[in-house]
């Protein structure tokens, strides 16, 4: 990709990056990733920083015991580092005449599509400020049923929702190696295969591992942005990737673009639950792009309200679509199976034909 179409960038900095094996910060690791974020924005490209780090620095600084730490502690340990980890952009930015703008996330900002897309006006702010968004997951106050889980993912939703053109997974290797050790230059699809190429499982203060990263880079391409896995410690990486050059591994851009709001019920927002369909409703989603019908509704798994997204899946467990649904759990229990004609007898009322109208239903492969 050249410089001169990728203008809008989120890098994803790694902890094992940015922390030294003392779990301190590596303030040179910084001050170079700065100095090339700030060179980029000069030359009128906006960079998004997604940064991990705040974990592992914090556990440094308050001397915890790595092996034993309780989620309270890895919390607080979050927060003492958060802070720690902004002076030093802060400081390094500043050499280079840019400011950082601290955003924490947890998966919750992106299951709602007020706060979703108010994220992304508060990034366009930032960035037509001349601020550089510095985002991490919210880890003192986030819980497994909130987290976005691994900062691989995060990053790749956080360039999704800001329109990003390419989306730079800075890591501690060169990319992805194949079986026999060699630097893989390019992924045209993340197959079986390929991710069979996966062995590291991160480090203990660091959630992803090369599999997170394949999975956001596979989810970035679906969305028409280019990615990149490289050694966040190689010098002027970022530069030369986004000027075209050779770092690392490339994951092209997808050519079809689903549609934005497409893209955040298929990608953005975690399941609520499942609805199990028949053959016939499977095959009408999935290659008819029809909406679907409680006639084609065999059961549902989890509890969910209408408004959740839910995973449309074969009897087999085969992910066929993901969609909004316009009935909850209880309600589709009470009506799979039965006519459209039959839903207000049985409920009592009926707000819709569909259990999910095709224009909130995105065909996904699992
Ligand atoms: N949010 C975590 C931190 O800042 C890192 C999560 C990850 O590495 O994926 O420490």
């Amino acid at each position: 990709m050249s410089k001169k179409n990728s203008k809008r960038i989120t890098v994803k900095i790694g902890t094992r990056v940015l922390t030294d094996s003392r779990n301190e910060i590596d303030r040179r690791i910084i001050s170079d990733l700065a100095a090339q974020v700030s060179e980029l924005m000069n030359s009128g490209t906006d960079v998004i920083v997604v940064s991990s780090g705040a974990i592992g620095a914090g556990l440094g600084l308050l001397k915890l015991d790595k092996k034993q730490r309780s989620l309270s502690e890895l919390q607080a340990a979050a927060s003492v580092g958060q802070n720690h980890l902004m002076d030093i952009y802060n400081e390094y930015l500043g050499k280079n005449g840019y400011i950082a703008g601290q955003i924490l996330l947890t998966q919750e900002d992106f299951n709602d599509r007020r706060r979703f897309l108010n994220i992304r006006y508060t990034l366009n702010t930032l960035l037509k400020h001349k601020a550089v968004p510095v985002v991490n997951e919210n880890d003192s106050i986030s819980t497994e049923e909130i987290k976005c889980g691994d900062n691989d993912r995060l990053s790749c939703l956080v360039a999704d929702l800001a329109a990003s053109d390419m989306l730079i997974l800075l890591t501690d290797v060169e990319g992805l190696y194949d079986d026999r050790g060699r630097l893989i230059e390019r992924v045209d699809e993340v197959t079986d295969d390929i991710r069979s190429f996966c062995r590291g499982k991160g480090c203990e203060e660091s959630a992803g591992g090369m599999m997170t990263k394949l999975e956001a880079a596979r989810n970035a391409t679906r969305s028409g942005i280019t990615c990149v896995i490289a050694n966040g410690r190689k010098k002027d990486v970022i530069l030369d990737i986004a000027h075209g050059g050779k770092s690392g591994t490339l994951f092209e851009a997808a050519g079809r673009k689903v549609k934005a709001r497409k893209r955040w019920i298929a990608y953005s927002i975690r399941p609520s639950g499942r609805i199990i369909v028949d053959p016939g409703a499977a095959k009408a989603v999935a290659q008819g792009r029809r909406s679907l019908l409680p006639s084609g509704v065999l059961d549902t798994d989890g509890k969910f309200i209408d408004g959740d997204v839910v995973d449309v899946v074969t009897e087999k467990g085969e992910l066929v679509a993901r969609g909004l649904t316009n009935y909850s759990s209880e309600e589709i229990d009470r009506i799979k199976g039965l006519r459209t004609d039959r839903i207000e007898k049985e409920l009592g009322h009926k707000d819709y034909d569909e259990v999910i109208h095709r224009d909130n239903l995105v065909v996904v492969e699992g």
